[in-house]
């Protein structure tokens, strides 16, 4: 199954564009969303949170660092927008914040119809959702995946 994530959001589809040949002459796969609503409407593109451009999972950390040598992303400012990723091992805890360490934390867990449907059938939830993690100390957001090798 392809997860795709949002590598960087812009305001106009020009500047996804740019930015999407940038990462496909390097043999990356991409992503637009969003992108016709705002064509039609670009005042709502902030309201929309922009023109997402998205890469495979396994493409994301290539993605940063491409779009960081071609000036879309300066290392000083670049926030991972919205969810970091956190990188663990099977035995992690995750009951604190990997920030902060803070236990004041919420697991959004969206749950799809598809998970539900397995429940039903087999009696076990499956994570095929990713579930989100938020620090209401440091107000970060996080997903755990699992480390390499
Ligand atoms: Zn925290």
């Amino acid at each position: 199954m392809i997860n795709w994530e949002t590598l960087i959001t812009f305001t106009y589809p020009h500047e996804a564009h740019m930015a999407k040949l940038l990462l496909e002459s390097e043999g990356i796969q991409t992503m637009i969303q969003d992108e016709k609503t705002i064509q039609v409407k670009n005042f709502l593109s902030n309201a929309l949170g922009g023109v997402k451009l998205s890469v495979q999972n396994e493409d994301y950390e290539q993605g940063i660092a491409i779009l960081k040598k071609g000036g879309y992303i300066r290392e000083e400012n670049y926030k991972p927008e919205e969810v970091r990723i956190v990188y663990v091992d099977k035995s992690h805890d995750d009951t604190f914040c990997p920030f902060c360490k803070s236990d004041n934390i919420a697991k959004n867990k969206g749950i799809n119809l598809l998970t539900v449907i397995f429940y039903f059938l087999i009696g076990v939830m499956i994570p095929i959702f990713k579930i989100k993690y938020k620090c209401y100390d440091c107000e970060k957001e996080w997903k755990y995946r699992k480390a390499k090798g």
